[in-house]
């Protein structure tokens, strides 16, 4: 079932791309496989999928050992500052910063490793309160005092999108992070790289590749719905 999804989702991904005149290269794939066993990991990881995306540091710590170890895992739920250092040198990006004192302890962190971890911002866009993510108006700000700690390279930009059952209610949402994206590029701000747009979700990963996305993280579409009693 696993591989029949991902070639689904894969050809959309595809579609999607080629409609909006995209490489459909510049798009990666993650495959969100929190709460889902290493079986099923692997079933994925056997298609050809090398992004993880997990929302937990316990999960990424469980399964981590159990893997292959040229997994790209990515970080993508709210991370408390007293984690970091579970899986600083785990992950290959860490997509929920939305803090100066995370990013602080992401960077002392990674120096203390001697490892360079790539972050990107996470962007709360429609103001949702149940959401992480800072404001729009202040991801400038946090991008300039970010970008002078060591350790730490800042390469884009996240957001969550609402829950919604019609896609098209986000392409506001992915417009908006997308124009973010740029005006922050266009400050050229130093150690500041501008290169990775991470929204979309199973139910509008399309319209978010038709809005800029590098990466999209579906879950539910390759793995089938999860446990809600595991679930926060
Ligand atoms: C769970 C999760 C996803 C995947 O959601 P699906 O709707 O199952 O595709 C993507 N991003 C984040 C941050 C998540 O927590």
């Amino acid at each position: 079932m696993v591989e029949k999804n991902i070639s689904e989702v894969k050809k959309r991904i595809s579609e999607a791309a080629k409609a909006a005149g995209r490489n459909e290269n510049e798009v990666t794939l993650i495959a969100v496989s929190k709460t889902k066993p290493v079986e099923m990991i692997k079933e994925a990881y056997d298609t050809g999928i090398r992004d993880f995306g997990e929302n937990k540091v316990q999960e990424i710590m469980e399964k981590y050992p159990l893997l292959p170890s040229d997994i790209r895992w990515h970080l993508i739920g709210h991370l408390q500052t007293n984690k970091v250092k579970y899986i600083i040198d785990k992950v290959c990006m860490i997509h929920s910063v939305d803090s100066l004192k995370l990013a602080e302890e992401i960077s002392r962190q990674a120096v203390k490793h001697n490892v360079t971890v790539d972050i990107l911002i996470e962007v709360n866009v429609a103001a949702e309160v149940s959401k992480f993510g800072v404001r729009p108006e202040e991801a400038i700000d946090l991008c300039r005092n970010i970008s002078t700690l060591p350790g730490i390279r800042i390469r884009g930009l996240m957001t969550v999108a609402p829950f919604t059952s019609d896609p098209e209610e986000n392409r506001p949402v992915f417009c908006a992070l997308r124009q973010l994206f740029v005006d922050i590029d266009g400050k050229n701000i130093d150690n500041v790289c501008m290169d990775c747009l991470s929204m979309g979700m199973s139910g509008d990963y399309t319209v978010a590749i038709e809005e800029g996305a590098t990466f999209v993280r579906v879950g539910t579409s390759i793995f089938g719905q999860r446990d809600y009693g595991v679930e926060r």
